[in-house]
Order: C-alpha cells, then sequence, then structure tokens
C-alpha cells in the first residue's frame, strides 16, 4: 500500500492481512524498531536525509513473501524504493481528498514536513508527489468516503479479480481484432482476456499510432517487465482515429501509452491533464499516464533530443522537419541556448513552429545559406521503407554534427552520408534510449540505466 499520509494505508493494510491471514509489515514501524527512537525524534534530530536513508534499507530488506506492506508516504520518491517495492509485488495507491486528509491528520498530528501550515503542507505535497504515486502503483483505490473495512474489501477484491468485466475484455479483443498485430502477440493478447487460465492482475499497455508496427516498444518494453518483474504486457494500438484508441485504452484500464505518428497533437484534447512544464509548452504529448481515473501526457522525446547535445550548447543548429518530434527538438534545443533555423518542405508549417519558440525558418534548400555546427533531422525521410537522405552531399561538410532522429534502420542513409563526409554523427537510437527511459519513470517510477536500455534494443 502507499500514498499520502492519513489516506489509511496502516489501517486498512492491518484489516486486510487479518482477513487474508498473511502477515502485516508497517516500514515506519519497521524504522523506529530499527533505530529505537519515534519517527517525530529521527526527524527532530537527524533531519529527514537521515529518515529516508533508514527507510531505504528497511524496504530493500523486506521479506520476499506474501505480506500485505503499508509504507510511508515518501517511500516513492525514491525509484530504488520503487523498484524493491514492485518487484513481484502489486503496489496499490490509496488516495483521498484533501478535507479527509486534513481531519485525520489532525486526529493523529505527524511530523510536519515543509514550514507550512497543515491544509497548504498536504496541498504542496500531494501535488509535488502525485506523480511518483502514479508511476509506482497498479491499481487506485479512493478512501475519502468509506470505511476502514469497505476499503480493505475493495483492495481484496481488485487483487483477487482485476478490474475488466467480460464486456470489457471481448470489446479489447474486437479492436486488436483490426490492427496490424504480429501473430505471437495478438496470441498473447488472446491468452490475457480470454484464457480460462488468465491472470486477472495483468496489466496492458502499448504503443499508440497509426501506423505503429515499426515501433521497437513493444519489444524493449516486454523486456523490461521480464527484467523488473513487472505483471505488464505492452502492444501495439494501431487505428487511424485516436479517440477510439484512447476509448478502448480507457476501458481496458491500461496504464499508460506511448504516443506516436501522427497523434502527438492530436491526442491532447482526449486528456485530462497535460504536463505544464514541458509537453505543454512544446505542444505534443508521447507519453499518457492512466492513473485514479485521469489521463495525463507528458512529453519525453524532447529530452531524449537534449541529452547527446547537451556538450553542444550555444551552437549554431539546423532542424529539419516541423512536425511532432521537431516541436520537441525545438524545445530542447532552444533550453540549449542554440541559434536554430527550422526548415521544412511546407514553410508555413516550418513558420508556425519557428513563431512559437523565437527560432529562424525558411524551405530545406536554405541549409547553405546558415553553415550550422548541428543539423537534426526529424522528417521522415530514411525511416525504414524509405532510404532517402534529407540533404546532398554538398549541404554537409566534416565540421558538422549530425543527429538523425530515424532509428529505423539504426544507420539511416543520412548517417551513413554525414559518416562518409567525416562529420560527428549521433543517431536515433539514442534519442530512443533517453525518451524511453524517460517514459519508463513515468510509468513505473523506476530509473532504467541507459546501457541497460541499449543492451534491450533489438
Ligand atoms: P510528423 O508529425 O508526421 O512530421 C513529419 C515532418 O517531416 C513534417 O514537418 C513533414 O513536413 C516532414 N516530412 C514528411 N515527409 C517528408 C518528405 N517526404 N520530405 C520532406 N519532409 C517531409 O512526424 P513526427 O512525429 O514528427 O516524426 C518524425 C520522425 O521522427 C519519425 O519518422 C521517426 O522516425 C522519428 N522519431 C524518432 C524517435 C526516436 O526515439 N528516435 C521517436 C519518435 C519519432 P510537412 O510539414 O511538409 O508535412
Amino acid at each position: 500500500m502507499c500514498g499520502f499520509r492519513g489516506t489509511g494505508k496502516t489501517e486498512i493494510g492491518k484489516v486486510m492481512a487479518e482477513r487474508l491471514h498473511l502477515p502485516f509489515i508497517d516500514t515506519d514501524q519497521l524504522i523506529e524498531f530499527r533505530t529505537g527512537r519515534s519517527i517525530p525524534t529521527i526527524f527532530h534530530e537527524e533531519g529527514e536525509e537521515r529518515f529516508r536513508a533508514v527507510e531505504r534499507d528497511v524496504i530493500a530488506a523486506l521479506p520476499k513473501k506474501d505480506v500485505v506492506v503499508s509504507t510511508g508516504g515518501g517511500v516513492v520518491i525514491d525509484p530504488s524504493n520503487v523498484e524493491h517495492l514492485r518487484k513481484d509485488s502489486m503496489l496499490v495507491l490509496l488516495v483521498a481528498d484533501i478535507d479527509t486528509i486534513e481531519q485525520r491528520l489532525l486526529r493523529k498530528p505527524r511530523p510536519p514536513l515543509t514550514g507550512l501550515p497543515l491544509r497548504e503542507e498536504i496541498a504542496e505535497l500531494m501535488d509535488r508527489r502525485r506523480q511518483n504515486y502514479y508511476a509506482a502503483s497498479d491499481f487506485c483505490i479512493d478512501t475519502s468516503e468509506t470505511t476502514v473495512e469497505v476499503a480493505a474489501e475493495r483492495v481484496i477484491r481488485t487483487l483477487q479479480d482485476g478490474t475488466l468485466t467480460i464486456k470489457q475484455r471481448e470489446t479489447g479483443m474486437a479492436f486488436f481484432k483490426t490492427g496490424r498485430i504480429p501473430a505471437p502477440a495478438f496470441h498473447t493478447l488472446e491468452t490475457m482476456f480470454t484464457a480460462p487460465a488468465r491472470d486477472p492482475l495483468t496489466r496492458l499497455m502499448g504503443v499508440a499510432g497509426y501506423p505503429c508496427a515499426h515501433s521497437k516498444s513493444p519489444a524493449l518494453f516486454n523486456t523490461l517487465f521480464t527484467r523488473y518483474s513487472l505483471n505488464y504486457h505492452y502492444t501495439w494500438f494501431e487505428d487511424p482515429e485516436i479517440d477510439e484508441i484512447m476509448r478502448i485504452a480507457r476501458s481496458l484500464d491500461v496504464k499508460g501509452l506511448s504516443i506516436t505518428i501522427p497523434f502527438k497533437q492530436d491526442v491532447i484534447p482526449h486528456l485530462d491533464e497535460v504536463d505544464e512544464h514541458d509537453a505543454r509548452q512544446i505542444g505534443a504529448v508521447n507519453t499518457v499516464v492512466f492513473a485514479c481515473g485521469s489521463a495525463i501526457g507528458y512529453n519525453t522525446d524532447w529530452l531524449g533530443v537534449r541529452k547527446p547535445l547537451v556538450t553542444l550548447k550555444g551552437a549554431t543548429a539546423v532542424l529539419l522537419g516541423a512536425g511532432g518530434v521537431a516541436a520537441g527538438a525545438a524545445y530542447a534545443l532552444t533550453d540549449l541556448d542554440m541559434k536554430v533555423t527550422i526548415l521544412n518542405r511546407t514553410p508555413k508549417n516550418a513558420e508556425v513552429l519557428a513563431a512559437q519558440f523565437g527560432c529562424g525558418w525558411g524551405t530545406l534548400e536554405d541549409i547553405g545559406k546558415i553553415k550550422p555546427d548541428l543539423v537534426v533531422n526529424a522528417t521522415p525521410l530514411g525511416m525504414h521503407p524509405d532510404d532517402h537522405s534529407p540533404l546532398s552531399d554538398d549541404q554537409l561538410n566534416k565540421e558538422m554534427t549530425v543527429f538523425d532522429l530515424v532509428y529505423t534502420p539504426p544507420e539511416t542513409p543520412l548517417i551513413k552520408q554525414a559518416r562518409r563526409i567525416g562529420c560527428r554523427t549521433i543517431t536515433g537510437t539514442e534519442m530512443f534510449i533517453e525518451q524511453a527511459r524517460e517514459q519508463f519513470y513515468l510509468f513505473f517510477g523506476i530509473d532504467v540505466p541507459a546501457e541497460q536500455v541499449r543492451e534491450m534494443i533489438p
């Protein structure tokens, strides 16, 4: 059980353990037992950092057997805690509205975590940790207007039966029959949804696009699920209509979607929230997290473009293309203080994107006038089965760095051409690795090392 203080983790956990005839563990109590001091005393004498260190040790040493565990409210902030807790386990997030939490905390005071008055502290911390809670958990139960016994029963029922009705599963199968899913992957879905011995707790995720059969995300994510012992399956949601994909995803209680061509902008009206920091400013979403009845959109593409370019801060850059990925790339390049010119087949689209980020703009032919240090390709040119480079040999020179965001094939015509000319090259695989790591963190709260992702890419 995870969730903010005052959502009922300990009380509900105790009732569940009793009904399921399992041991009950409260990590806060374990910390007090281990240190021989109360939590307020640890906070007061040694500070939150020391408390978090003991908490980390306690989480790592939890027994690997059937047991009900209630965790401290801040446990989910540390990705290594989430990795340990998630291994072969189901995490249930308990939520409650702010009035309920305030009332419960007034009855049973806990040490303050900020200098703010109680209600403001609750609002501030709930907001700050919400994304961590959503990522760390598999199921969500609202405990605001219910008794401990009823809430415990709801958690037990969810953990026994999952969340999908027969009707929802039938609708799901009808949808997947219309997509171009490879036969073995379709068979996996049939087993998940219709086999008598199906595991009702296996949850679905996927890549949403049209087309999206080229995506390497299913192979990567399914390998990550095995590596981190997560009871999830990742597949292809291929359909010409994003509203149909979102309808099915909500109905199948999908945990998350990666969004690809051509839906990165079109998906926004179908979301309950868009991350205000980056996705809103970019105007494109490539990651949707479903949690507690909400669909929240994020953009991790821009981080995938930014990370391999940090040493080129302040460079003169040309960005080819003005679509969804180009928007994230423009955000990343301007974030690195680069002087950016956007060149596109349809100049009007370049002009619109350029205005959004304060860049120059033009047509692909204008590259000769600019003499950039960096060229970033955000068009699909060179993506299998296409075998064209967006540039001719005389538009490149060996002083340039060339970053092709296309990653299928790993060595695109542009990358081969740039290497022949002597340019420094960065392949689309580098972007894929970084954006996938960030997505996995948003979906599950686990920090995967880049090298591990690289080894897992098919
Ligand atoms: P998009 O929204 O469809 O935009 C495509 C852009 O490319 C548009 O500006 C379009 O110009 C231009 N374009 C399309 N066909 C062209 C052609 N034949 N000649 C010249 N320009 C052309 O696509 P997107 O979502 O931005 O994705 C772009 C590429 O990024 C994908 O193909 C994919 O390979 C790559 N990608 C890589 C990663 C990664 O992790 N490495 C992740 C996602 C995507 P108009 O404005 O004239 O239509």
